[in-house]
């Protein structure tokens, strides 16, 4: 799935079980992280546009370095060692990493049903077993568009009523100001339901 799906998932998954805005930016990231191995697209794209040898970067190390229990642990181990609550950032950062995971098998597909994505969960050691699900769903789907839809209206709601979000991870005053918005909003949108006849 996209990154932008990925990192609502991390945060709408995990963050009441954190403690802190920089445990929660922390776990989100972790989540994002494994495809960092994606990064081989630059050197691809750069070999392209030099005019030199072509590259596949890109197809060799997507799925096969970040995307296994070799990864997780390592992501698990740097996210607890640079969280504040390091045992509940561990924990969340493996199931976040492994979240991250289980969507990749979801909605991934690319435009013809055979182009499927595969993980290699034992990778990079052993590239033998690919774990895939038949049924994936395509990475630009209606399927990926309305959980990347749901999962940002829970975002919304929760801010609006635990008063933080993500935008806290960049700036805690430009948060104070978006979670002011979002209450305004929640206030009318109560205010409309109300004025329907539903019981708020
Ligand atoms: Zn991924």
């Amino acid at each position: 799935m996209s990154p932008i799906t990925h990192f609502l998932a991390g945060w709408v998954g995990f963050e009441s079980c954190l403690r802190n805005q920089r445990d929660r930016t922390i776990v989100c990231l972790a989540g994002l992280a494994p495809d960092l191995d994606g990064a081989g697209i630059v050197i691809d794209l750069f070999n392209k546009l030099a005019g030199l040898p072509e590259s596949n970067f890109y197809q060799d190390w997507h799925r096969l370095y970040g995307h296994g229990i070799t990864a997780a642990i390592a992501l698990t181990l740097l996210a607890a060692a640079i969280g504040h609550d390091r045992l509940r950032v561990a924990i969340a950062a493996f199931f976040c990493v492994h979240l991250h995971f289980l969507c990749d098998l979801l909605g991934s597909r690319g435009s013809t049903p055979d182009d499927l994505w595969g993980l290699y969960y034992l990778g990079p050691w052993n590239v033998t077993q690919e774990m895939v699900w038949r049924g994936q769903w395509q990475l630009v789907s209606w399927q990926n568009l309305l959980i990347t839809a749901t999962l940002l209206l829970i975002l919304l709601e929760r801010a609006s009523r635990k008063a933080y979000s993500p935008v806290g991870c960049i700036s805690q005053r430009a948060d104070a100001v978006f979670i002011a918005i979002l209450q305004q909003w929640r206030r009318s949108v109560m205010k409309l339901l109300a004025h329907l006849g539903f019981k708020t």
